[in-house]
Order: C-alpha cells, then sequence, then structure tokens
C-alpha cells in the first residue's frame, strides 16, 4: 500500500537527513514510513501509491482554501513570467502591506520575511533593540521557529523528539529564555518580579498550536497585556498559525486582544515561503533602514510570494463568510468525532478553536505542556495509523493541531467519522 514512498524514503535517507527537509514530517512519534506525496487538489493529497487522504494537515496551516486554490496558482504563473526575484522594491510588496494592514487591529507597518521562524527571531531582536533588555519570557510547548532562543521547552517537533536541550544552543543564549507554563499568570509575575527591569519581551502563541491544541484560559492573554504595560515589556504575539485563520485579523480580533508586536507565516504565503513581523510605526521605524535594529534578506518580499499570498489574503479579506464556514465546518467534525469516540467507549478530550483542533486520548483538560504530555501517545499512535489506513491524513504527532480547510465538504468529514469509527474497532 506504501511501497513507493518506502522505497523514496529509503533512498531520501541516503541524501536527507532523516530523509526530511524538516522534522515534524517524518513519523518519528508514531512510527513507520513517511507518505510521499505526487500531488493535492481541494482536500485531498495524492501519494506516490495512488492513494488519496482527506488532509487535516493542510501544509501544517497554510492551505486554509485547500490545495491547489486556483487563483493563487494562475496568479503565480502569470507573475514568474516578470521574474522570479528582483532583488529591488516592486509595487506589489505595498499592496500586501497596506492589505494586511488594514486586515489586522492594531498595526501600522509590516516588514516581509521568508519563514514564521524569521518573523519571530526578528520581532524578539526588534523587542530588544528597543527596549535595551535582553531577557524574554516563552511558554513550555510553544514553538516560534527554530532560531536559537526559542528552542528552550520548545514545542512541535522538539516536543516530539523529546529533546529536552538543544545541542549548538549555547548556554548564554538559552539563560536569557526564561520560561513558564501556558495559562500559568502567577509564574509569570513570578518571573517578573524576578527579572525587574530586564525582559524585553513576552512572546506567545495566542492559542496555542504546537502542544496539539490548547486554548487560552479566560483572562490569561488579558493578564500578560496587563503585566506588559505595567512593566514595559513588548508583547509579542506569535500569529504564525492562527493569522488569517481563526479570523481575517487573528486571535486579535476574535479575542480581543491587542499586541505590540505580531508575527505571521504560513497562510500569509498562500503556500509559497513568507513570513511577517508588524506593529505600530513607534516601534517599527526601529527596524533598519529607517531604525538601526539590523534586519534583511535577498529574497524578502519575492514576487512569486508576494502575488500568492496577496491572492489568498484578498480572497480571505473578501469572504469573510470563509470563516464562519470554516467554523462550522470544524464543529461538524468535531461532534461527529466525540459521538465516534464516545461510543466506542475511548477517554478523550477535543479542543478546538475556529479551525484549529485536536484530540488527546486523556480524561483530563489539556491546558498545558504538562497535561498534554500525559495523555496515551500510544493510543494516538495507532489511531493516526488506522485513520491513515482509512484515507485519512492527521498531523503524524498528538503534539500538533488539525487544520480544516475550506476545501472540505460534508461528505469528507462524514468519511472522517466513519474512519474514526472503524478506525476504533480496528484497535481497541
Ligand atoms: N511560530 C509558530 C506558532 C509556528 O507554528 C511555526 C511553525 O510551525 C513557526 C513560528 C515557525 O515558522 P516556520 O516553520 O515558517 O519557520
Amino acid at each position: 500500500m506504501f511501497t513507493n514512498s518506502q522505497t523514496l524514503f529509503d533512498k531520501a535517507r541516503q541524501f536527507i537527513p532523516g530523509g526530511v527537509n524538516s522534522p515534524v514530517r517524518a513519523f518519528k512519534s508514531v512510527g513507520g514510513t513517511p507518505i510521499f506525496m505526487q500531488s493535492a487538489k481541494g482536500a485531498y493529497m495524492y501519494d506516490v501509491d495512488g492513494n488519496r487522504y482527506i488532509d487535516y494537515i493542510n501544509s501544517w496551516g497554510p492551505m486554509v482554501l485547500g490545495h491547489a486554490y486556483e487563483p493563487v496558482v494562475k496568479a503565480i504563473q502569470e507573475y514568474a513570467t516578470y521574474s522570479t526575484s528582483f532583488g529591488a522594491p516592486t509595487e506589489l510588496e505595498i499592496k500586501v502591506a497596506e492589505l494586511i494592514v488594514s486586515m489586522v487591529p492594531n498595526i501600522e507597518m509590516v516588514r516581509m520575511v521568508n519563514s514564521g521562524t524569521e518573523a519571530c527571531m526578528s520581532a524578539l531582536r526588534l523587542a530588544r533593540g528597543y527596549t535595551g533588555r535582553n531577557k524574554f519570557i516563552k511558554f513550555e510547548g510553544c514553538y516560534h521557529g527554530h532560531a536559537d532562543s526559542f528552542l528552550v521547552s520548545a514545542g512541535s517537533g522538539v516536543a516530539t523528539l523529546g529533546i529536552q536541550t538543544v545541542p549548538g544552543v549555547t548556554a548564554s543564549v538559552a539563560d536569557d529564555t526564561l520560561t513558564a507554563p501556558y495559562n500559568n499568570l502567577l509564574a509569570v509575575e513570578q518571573l517578573v518580579a524576578d527579572n525587574k527591569d530586564q525582559i524585553a519581551a513576552i512572546i506567545i502563541e495566542p492559542v496555542a498550536g504546537n502542544m496539539g491544541c490548547i486554548l487560552p484560559q479566560p483572562g490569561f492573554l488579558e493578564g500578560l497585556r496587563k503585566i506588559c504595560d505595567e512593566n514595559g515589556i513588548v508583547f509579542i504575539l506569535d500569529e504564525v498559525m492562527t493569522g488569517f485563520r481563526l479570523a481575517k485579523g487573528g486571535a486579535q480580533e476574535l479575542l480581543n486582544i491587542k499586541a505590540d508586536l505580531v508575527t505571521f507565516g504560513k497562510i500569509i504565503g498562500g503556500g509559497m515561503p513568507v513570513g511577517a513581523f508588524a506593529g505600530k510605526k513607534e516601534i517599527m521605524e526601529h527596524i533598519a533602514p529607517a531604525g538601526k535594529v539590523y534586519q534583511a534578506g535577498t529574497l524578502s518580499g519575492n514576487p512569486i510570494a508576494m502575488i500568492a499570498g496577496y491572492t489568498m489574503l484578498k480572497t480571505l479579506n473578501d469572504h469573510p463568510q470563509i470563516y464562519t464556514q470554516l467554523e462550522e465546518k470544524t464543529n461538524q467534525l468535531v461532534t461527529g468525532l466525540k459521538e465516534a469516540l464516545g461510543a466506542a467507549g475511548v477517554v478523550h478530550r477535543i479542543n478546538q478553536m475556529s479551525s484549529m483542533m485536536s484530540v488527546h486520548f486523556t480524561e483530563y483538560p489539556i491546558t498545558d505542556f504538562s497535561s498534554a504530555s500525559s495523555a496515551n501517545n500510544e493510543l494516538f499512535k495507532r489511531f493516526f495509523h488506522a485513520m491513515l489506513e482509512r484515507g485519512v491524513y492527521l498531523p503524524p504527532s498528538a503534539f500538533e493541531t488539525w487544520f480544516v480547510s475550506n476545501a472540505i465538504t460534508t461528505e469528507d468529514i462524514e468519511a472522517t467519522i466513519s474512519a474514526a469509527k472503524a478506525s476504533m474497532v480496528a484497535i481497541q
């Protein structure tokens, strides 16, 4: 069933470390062979063995309208004939920045980069340059990309692989990274008191998506905002996952929370490698060449990436009903899965916000990294493979979020729920 994938994986491991170009693709925690994809359209991906999957990863978030969304594909084809890169400014970059500023609350300026990692790394540098302070607070199980400072108590692949201390990250860098449990305001207050006037930033995923999907408890984000205001700390919302997904203005709009700096990735590039960080002029103008905090990129604002992102964002901006549809579809999936798992007598928790969700096999609420880590990962592993065999492609780790795309139909959701019922019969 996966013969060609197996052959390709064997070959890939000869030339690519671990056979993949990003660890989370490697099926390390669930075991087995990563599936090599051939093509994708709408809600489906097709592998090199001719299998079709209903996709709940959607390239780890970007494909919110489904794969090979026609207007994006057409725009890329057209722009590729102008040039694949100028290395000089274009009018398109202004259009993208203007559109983003009009969609997202509390921002006046945007700097484009090439990935979510770059966006978070640069936002942190800016916060440090702006405040003249070195330390920052992040939350256990949150992932802000693979820049050195963030690889402390990190989620996503770092959590999946169970890496405690990342070799190559120096102690002096790690010492400036302070960590607190998600949803624990008291721990943050203590860190701020212990490091008075030394903390440049608090960075957080407003809805965490890198330890499964974890929701901020009422008052948590507001409490962080207050702590930042009272202590001159820059509040960075990492909206790489949540931006343009939870609402067109991201978590800031949906949860009515105000950031000083926001980082973006994933959807912002329409499937091309793009990231961005944004904020008010007062802070953003400290970035070079307006200011002295240096940040640059040969391919930043790349025309193909910009037109893909612009087309995607314009679609979301002009059709806000997409967000209602995404939520309704995800609600339908969550309700059906709860029924299916409940009927099979499986203890579980499903966390959901809008079109982000995750399933944990445990009776306890999943509110932070420690509760996510205590769920039954052995059962998740068997569930993952049983679903894969039934044509449903889930994230290959319980520390990841499921992303629902708007290309999915009621029939696809029903098929997913039936697959879950059959999977439970097969694995229990
Ligand atoms: N921030 C968050 C919340 C993410 O989920 C990710 C990636 O999954 C990143 C930052 C890093 O983005 P990238 O993989 O584009 O570097």
